[in-house]
C-alpha cells in the first residue's frame, strides 16, 4: 500500500502517521499552477476551489505511484460530504484505480470506521498505534505552536525571512528525525530557542497592528493557495493569528468529551448563526467576535470561490464589523485570483488599520 493524502497545512503531520506505523507514504507536492491546472480541467466547473486544488493534488500523487488516498470525509450541508465519491469517479474515469479511505464519523458507520482503522493498524499492536497517534498528536500541537510564534514575530524580524527559514530548518528536520514522543519534544524545545533568537525591531505597543485570519479551513491553513496570506502581512509589518491550525482541527474533529471545542466562540456566533450550515462558520463568525475582544485590528475573512457556507457567511460579515467596530476584509479565492489585484487590496486595508490607530492614540 502506498499511501497518499490531501495536502492541507502541515502535510508532515499526515505523512508522519503513516510512516511511523509502517507504511509507504507519498507526498503529494505542495500544490503549484499545475496542481490547480489539473484539478480546474478535471472539475465539475461549479465545484468549489478546494474540491479543484485537492483533486489535482491527488492526480499528482498517484503519478508519484500512490495506490492508496487516506482522507477525512465531512458532514452537515456543505459539498465536503460529496468530496470523496465524486473524486472517486472521476479518478476512475481517467483511469486511475485508487483504494480510497475515507475516515467519517466513527458514529455515523461504525463498521465501516473500525474496516478502516485495522487497514492502517497492519500488524502493529494497539499500544504501537496509540503511541504513534499520540506521538503524531503531539507533534501538530509542536508545529502549530512554533507557527504561531513565527506569524506574531515575523512582523518584527530585523531581516526579512529569518523566521519562515528557521521554521523550515525545523519542519525538515522533523521529517527526519522524529520517532518518537521525545524526539518531538527535543525539537519543539530547539526551535523555541532558536526562534527567540532571532533579533527584533523595537516597535512601541500602540504601533502594533494585530490581525485575525478566519475562513474557510483549507484556504485559511493552505498557504500556496491563499497568496502565503500569513507571510505576506508579517512582510507588512502586521502581527498574525489564523483561526485554524492542524490541532485546532484534530480538536474539533475529535469526539465532544476528547476534543477541546472552544466555549467562548460558540456563544459569540449564536446570535448571528443559529444553526450549523456547513464548514467552520460558526468558528469565523465566533472567531471575528473573540478577535475585536482580544483587542486584534482587523479581520481578513477568506473564502474560496463557489462556497456555500462562506457565501452565507460574507453576507454577515457586514453586520457583525458593525456591531463589534472591527474592519473586516473578505477576499474570494479560485483558480483566476488575480495575486496583484489582492495584494493592493491588502495593504489598502494595513493602510487604514494603521491611519486609525495612529488617530486614537494622537
Ligand atoms: S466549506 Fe466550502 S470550500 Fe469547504 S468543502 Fe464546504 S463548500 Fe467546499
Amino acid at each position: 500500500m502506498k499511501i497518499t493524502f490531501p495536502y492541507m497545512g502541515s502535510p508532515i503531520v499526515y505523512y508522519k502517521i503513516f510512516e511511523l506505523l509502517g507504511h509507504d507514504v507519498i507526498e503529494p507536492p505542495r500544490p503549484s499552477q499545475h496542481t490547480i491546472q489539473l484539478g480546474v480541467k478535471y472539475s465539475p466547473e461549479f465545484a468549489c476551489f478546494p474540491y479543484k486544488v485537492i483533486l489535482g493534488s491527488y492526480i499528482e500523487a498517484l503519478e508519484l505511484g500512490a495506490d492508496t488516498i487516506v482522507t477525512a470525509g465531512g458532514n452537515g450541508p456543505c459539498r465536503a460530504g460529496f468530496y470523496n465519491e465524486v473524486h472517486r469517479r472521476t479518478l476512475q474515469s481517467l483511469g486511475y484505480n485508487a483504494n480510497i479511505i475515507v475516515f467519517d464519523s466513527a458514529f455515523e458507520d461504525p463498521r465501516l470506521f473500525w474496516h478502516n482503522i485495522q487497514m492502517l493498524k497492519g500488524n502493529n499492536s494497539w499500544a504501537k498505534v496509540a503511541r504513534v497517534v499520540y506521538t503524531v498528536y503531539r507533534l501538530a500541537q509542536a508545529i502549530d505552536d512554533l507557527q504561531k510564534m513565527v506569524e506574531i514575530k515575523r512582523a518584527y524580524e530585523l531581516k526579512r525571512g529569518s523566521f519562515t527559514k528557521v521554521l523550515d530548518q525545523i519542519t525538515q528536520r522533523c521529517y527526519k528525525e522524529v520517532k518518537t514522543l521525545q524526539d518531538v519534544k527535543q525539537l519543539h524545545r530547539e526551535g523555541l530557542t532558536m526562534l527567540q533568537a532571532i533579533p527584533l525591531k523595537e516597535i512601541p505597543e500602540s504601533q502594533k497592528i494585530r490581525i485575525g485570519i478566519v475562513g474557510e479551513i483549507f484556504v485559511v491553513m493552505e498557504s500556496s493557495i491563499n497568496m502565503n496570506i500569513a507571510e505576506v502581512m508579517g512582510d507588512l509589518g502586521c502581527e498574525v493569528s489564523r483561526s485554524m491550525c492542524i490541532s485546532t482541527w484534530v480538536d474539533h474533529n475529535l469526539p465532544r468529551f476528547l476534543g477541546k471545542s472552544n466555549k467562548a466562540i460558540l456563544k459569540a456566533s449564536k446570535q448571528y448563526m443559529e444553526i450549523p450550515i456547513g464548514g467552520h462558520e460558526i468558528e469565523n463568525v465566533g472567531g471575528i467576535i473573540d478577535y475585536k475582544k482580544k483587542g486584534y485590528d482587523g479581520i481578513i475573512h477568506l473564502m474560496p470561490f463557489a462556497c456555500l457556507p462562506e457565501l452565507v457567511t460574507q453576507s454577515i460579515v457586514p453586520q457583525i464589523s458593525r456591531d463589534h467596530k472591527i474592519p473586516v476584509l473578505t477576499l474570494a479565492l479560485d483558480e483566476q485570483s488575480g495575486i496583484a489585484n489582492n495584494l493592493t487590496r491588502i495593504e489598502a486595508f494595513v493602510e487604514l488599520l494603521r491611519t486609525k490607530k495612529i488617530q486614537m492614540t494622537v
